[in-house]
């Protein structure tokens, strides 16, 4: 099977193309969307968080991009390959589908410094909290940043939302939440908010949510 990696290794997938100037919800995937269970990558196991769908209806009612940015070292450490990814992947959308919500695109960075040949880097640019997966999608699909939002449990995730120049992140406490959330104070300020939930279901009070659907 043909995976949808770009020349780096990195798996950019469009789902559905955003209206060109959308603003766009970025979700951690893990710990975010689906339980974090560490490697996730049988799909007997994925279990959707509770109000994911919900958020992820949303910002589709409202014409925002949503898309996940995960980090799999996983893939880059050889704990399991793009095939299992890909079943993963396809299992929420499949679930999420039933629900009535929709990914716009995923971007997976399966590189590691501890990992194997290709995929070992020390800092590679698409791997949180660099901001190279939320960059290259604004790039792809003229996305308005500065009006974005990002979701995650980890402050990896928040850092890259910085970096990015989005508008925000939510910080929730689902998947490593509670732990990483004392790592977050000093990332807030100079035109970065800094939202702090339980899950993603506080995503439906988030300034690009909260507003009459388009
Ligand atoms: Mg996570």
């Amino acid at each position: 099977m043909d995976f949808p990696l770009d020349q780096e290794g990195v798996w950019c997938e469009v789902l559905r193309r955003p209206v060109p100037g959308a603003a766009a919800l970025f979700l951690d995937r893990d710990g975010v969307v689906v339980d974090d269970i560490g490697y996730l990558c049988r799909v007997e196991d994925v279990v959707l968080i509770p109000e994911a769908a919900a958020a992820i209806a949303a910002a589709n009612a409202r014409r925002i991009a949503v898309i996940l940015v995960t980090n799999q070292s996983g893939i880059g450490c050889n704990l399991y390959g793009w095939q299992e990814f890909a079943d993963v992947q396809q299992r929420i959308v499949t679930l999420l589908a039933a629900a009535g919500a929709t990914l716009d695109a995923v971007y997976a960075a399966p590189h590691h410094p501890e990992g194997r040949d290709a995929w070992r880097h020390a800092d590679h640019p698409a791997r949180k909290p660099n901001p190279g997966m939320l960059t290259r999608a604004a790039t792809e699909f003229g996305l308005d940043l500065k009006r974005s939002w990002m979701i995650g449990d980890k402050s990896s995730d928040v850092a890259a939302a910085r970096r990015a120049g989005l508008g925000g992140a939510l910080h929730v406490l689902t998947g490593h939440g509670a732990a990483e959330r004392q790592r977050l104070a000093a990332m807030a300020g100079d035109g970065f908010e800094l939202r702090f939930g339980a899950s993603i279901a506080d995503a439906l009070s988030l300034p690009i949510l909260s507003t009459a659907a388009a």
